[in-house]
């Protein structure tokens, strides 16, 4: 595994539902969170906090499984905009014209994205996994926050510095420039195939790949929180969550230990003034 920052997070109990929240971002007076799964009202496979509408759950419950994350961690539910997440590098910049896009109809979220920024306060980004990473990105003196999705295949294609990059051309300067990766599948579980193995570019395979007999087993987060030191990124402002989705089924949704069918955790991040 990857030698990494100290986790820094906390679970929080709020309003009937409970989310991880990270020193970083708090410390910075952010609005922000990463749900558990605990406290909605979606039935099984999606129980109990649902909050993506793409995966066969019904969508009123996932509208009030959001509008209870949003009075938990208090931003309004109209402020929100979500993405049509496709493994892809695609960050869009957006602002109070785009606010709401997404948050109560799938078909209405920004398509064929997985990464957003602002530089606007009241914008609520938000993002959706189940053993993916989200990766939450804060500039403090720009005032620029961020949002990124990243399964192996946006990992793969260094999704983090390309988040870098884009907030870079806002006048972001990368030393000052925070980021957290939330809960995702962890390398005690993530067994990987020939595609996988040979798409991690070469210089990161022998600290991220470990082969246990015939298997191979990625560090998902590990090769990330590589890519983004490389990108400049200090250390001392990368956080890494100390949890595996698939070993903590009890917290999160995993979408391989579920096999395929299941709900997904939100992760939030807004700038109050
Ligand atoms: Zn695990």
């Amino acid at each position: 595994m990857v030698k990494t920052g100290k986790a820094a997070e906390k679970i929080v109990a709020m309003g009937g539902i409970r989310f991880l929240q990270f020193a970083a971002l708090s410390a910075a007076g952010l609005v922000h969170g990463f749900s558990l799964r605990q406290g909605g009202i979606s039935p099984p496979p999606y129980d109990e906090l649902n909050l993506g509408l793409h995966v066969g759950d019904d969508p009123n419950y996932v509208r009030e499984n959001r509008r209870r994350l949003a009075a938990a961690l208090g931003y309004a539910p109209e402020n929100v905009i979500t993405c049509q997440q496709v493994h892809g590098t695609v960050i869009r910049r957006v602002g109070a014209k785009e606010r709401g896009l997404g948050h109560a109809n799938y078909r209405d979220a920004l398509p064929a994205t997985d990464g957003l920024l602002t530089l606007e306060p009241h914008v609520v980004l938000m993002a959706h996994a189940a053993d993916c990473t989200l990766l939450f990105f804060y500039e403090p003196n720009v005032r620029c926050i961020g949002l990124a999705h990243a399964g192996w295949r946006g990992a793969v294609a260094g999704m983090g510095a390309r988040m870098v990059e884009a907030m870079c051309q806002y006048g972001c300067q990368r030393e000052n420039i925070r980021v957290v990766l939330a809960p995702s599948i962890g390398p005690c579980c993530y067994r990987v195939g020939d595609e996988v193995v040979e798409a991690v570019p070469e210089r990161f395979r022998r600290q991220v790949l470990k082969q246990v007999e015939h298997a191979f087993y990625l560090d998902l987060p590990g090769l990330q929180f590589l890519e983004l030191l490389e990108a400049g990124i200090k250390e001392s402002n990368l956080f890494r969550s100390r949890f595996c989705t698939h070993c903590r089924t009890d917290l999160f949704y995993s979408y391989r230990a579920a096999g395929g069918l299941t709900g997904r955790m939100a992760g939030i991040i807004s700038m109050r003034w």
